[in-house]
């Protein structure tokens, strides 16, 4: 089978197309249903999961023109920023870089939170330091913003890794939400399986320099090859500006290196070719799962995605009346979203804050929080995942909001103008 891309694109314009979820793909497949995936056009594929490599360019004014010659340094929430290239000599405005992974002086907020934070229209309390040593301090909100704009340097990796600890020490690390427990007693996964855009393109002949995608919601685009891209893992940079943004889709994810961001991507795969055809079809558990050495960052085995996404609570279920009232509420502590809070000595959960890692569930002693995480299998060994840092609901939830869109012709695919050669 071979298709062109602008074949399938006057099918959507004249809303003849058959555009599927990857999700709807997989359940016409387990229901024995082959015949309707070979009519397919277009599958409409996502990952949410923490990305290290994601930074904003935000510009703004922070004082009338002619106020002071140039920036030297300067502050978002208490996040540093980089000044960036351009002086905007006596303009009186920044043009500032953040990083996902910048740190507050609060070890719990970074650049991930900032984000959200301004998606949700929430004011940031600026703070500027000139090269003539004055300090202006200025409230900024997203819509006041010249521009606001979000990159990821290597986002959406072909799937990614699952993590042990093999020693006999507790580890810190940024893949883990709380201190990696030593012995391989209980494993940190991360990768949407078989959503995961260049999982169902793993030779990028759909997705290219130009492809539209959606980044946190909003419409961006495909830059290129992220980088350590490589042929056997692809990854992806691309853009969107953050001023439709949407807050559940993205934010921070504290670890005990420090806080780290979460983004999302959709992306459409138009159905081109029997191989596209094929990767769409694979189930997880025909994609392999690298099982790495925390510490070493060395691979000791393979599992597959089946481990990760198949018979498994994709939501944390929450039973408020079961808590025990400990003295100290683990869970909350190490909720690394922040959304367990207590009211009237009963605990809450924050639905759109929540990641669904499942850490909570090990942790409570009152089956407040449930979740069946499942088992990582390698290597003749069975370790349960206590940690996921990717959110599989809501990737889903993204896929299928992608899918509307092109039904209801407001999101329009474009035809990539350059291949990627990762
Ligand atoms: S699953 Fe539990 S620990 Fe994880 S983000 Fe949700 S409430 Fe927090
Ligand atoms: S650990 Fe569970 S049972 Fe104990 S206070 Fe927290 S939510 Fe309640």
């Amino acid at each position: 089978m071979e298709r062109s891309f602008s074949d399938i694109r006057a099918k959507v314009d004249r809303g003849e197309a058959v555009v599927l979820s990857a999700q709807e793909v997989r359940k016409i497949l387990e229901d024995g249903e082959r015949q309707t995936l070979e009519d397919v056009d277009v599958v409409t594929c996502a990952t949410r999961a923490v990305m290290s490599g994601t930074y904003a360019v935000l510009s703004f004014s922070v004082a009338p023109p002619g106020s002071f010659l140039r920036a030297k340094r300067a502050w978002l929430n208490g996040i540093p920023a980089e000044v960036g290239p351009c002086p905007n000599e006596r303009l009186g405005i920044i043009d500032l870089m953040v990083f996902g992974t910048a740190h507050s002086r609060d070890p719990r907020y970074g650049g991930g939170h900032l984000f959200r934070d301004l998606a949700e229209g929430k004011e940031v309390k600026v703070e500027v330091e000139t090269d003539a040593g004055d300090v202006f301090r200025v409230d900024v909100a997203l819509s006041e913003m010249l521009q606001a704009r979000l990159f990821g340097t290597r986002h959406s990796f072909k799937n990614y890794s699952a993590f042990v600890n093999p020693s006999d020490e507790r580890v810190a690390t940024i893949f883990h939400a709380a201190l990696f427990d030593p012995c391989c007693n209980g494993a940190s996964v991360s990768g949407c399986g078989h959503l995961n855009p260049v999982q169902n393109d793993p030779f990028l002949e759909a997705i290219g320099v130009g492809t539209r995608i959606l980044l946190n919601g909003a419409e961006g685009f495909v830059l290129g090859e992220g980088t350590r891209s490589s042929p056997e893992r692809p990854n992806l940079s691309g853009f969107a500006d953050m001023y439709k943004m949407e807050p559940e889709y993205m934010g921070g994810f504290v670890t005990p290196c420090g806080p780290e961001c979460v983004t999302s991507w959709a992306v459409p795969i138009p159905v081109l070719s029997d191989l596209i055809l094929e990767s769409i079809a694979a189930p997880d558990r025909s994609i392999p799962l690298p099982v790495m050495d925390v510490a070493k960052r060395r691979e000791i085995g393979k599992a597959t995605y089946g481990d990760v996404w198949e018979d498994v609570d994709l939501e944390v279920s929450f039973s408020p009346d079961t808590c025990k009232r400990c003295t100290q509420c683990i869970p909350e502590s190490i909720c690394p979203t922040g959304a367990i809070g207590f009211r009237d000595w009963k605990p809450t959960l924050d639905r759109e804050r929540c990641f669904n890692c499942g850490l909570c569930s090990s942790a409570c002693i009152g089956d407040v929080f449930r979740a069946h995480l499942g088992s990582l299998h390698f290597g003749g060994r069975e370790v349960p995942i206590v940690v996921r840092q990717s959110d599989r609901l809501r990737a889903e939830k993204l896929a299928e909001d992608l899918k509307r869109r092109i039904l209801d012709g407001s999101f329009k695919m474009t035809e990539m103008v350059d291949r990627i050669s990762p």
